[in-house]
Parts: structure tokens; C-alpha cells; sequence
């Protein structure tokens, strides 16, 4: 199983079985980790993060999508109803 990056400082982890724990991460931060690999990648926070920033995004998205179709939807009204003014002058 590969490993997420270290929780501390986002560097890679190794397994490597030493007194402090089971999985080392030799970077910034020297932090050994006593758990299995599969708790390890286990992150119900950053997890629901991703979930929020992503529903997030695609509110944005989507709410964007109806502000340019009001736009158009008005440009379409102004020209017709000048097209219709238009042709009363007639
Ligand atoms: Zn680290």
C-alpha cells in the first residue's frame, strides 16, 4: 500500500520498523508513526475538506453557469424588445 505524505509536513513516509513507531517520516520533521499503513492513510478530515472545497467548487461553477444564462437570456429580451420598438416606428 503506498503511503500518504507525513500529516506534519506533506514529505514522503517509508515503513521502517524502529523503537518510536512503525512509519518514519526521515524529513523536516524526523516523526515516527506507531499505527498500521491502512490507519495511516486514513484522513476523515482532510477527507470531508476535499468533499466541501469540491461542492464548493462546483456551486461556484454551476452558479456562474445561471449568471451567464440570465445574461444572455437578457441581451436576447433587450434585442427583441428593440427589434419590436423598431418595427412600431415603421
Ligand atoms: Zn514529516
Amino acid at each position: 500500500m503506498e503511503l500518504k505524505p507525513c500529516p506534519f509536513c506533506g514529505e514522503t513516509v517509508a515503513p521502517r520498523l524502529t523503537s518510536y513507531g512503525y512509519i518514519w517520516c526521515d524529513n523536516g520533521c524526523k516523526t515516527a508513526f506507531n499505527t498500521t499503513d491502512e490507519i495511516f492513510n486514513t484522513r476523515p478530515i482532510e477527507d470531508a475538506l476535499l468533499e466541501a472545497a469540491k461542492a464548493g467548487l462546483e456551486y461556484v461553477r454551476t452558479s456562474c453557469g445561471q449568471v451567464v444564462r440570465k445574461q444572455r437570456l437578457k441581451e436576447q429580451l433587450s434585442s427583441a424588445i428593440e427589434q419590436a420598438e423598431g418595427s412600431n416606428h415603421e
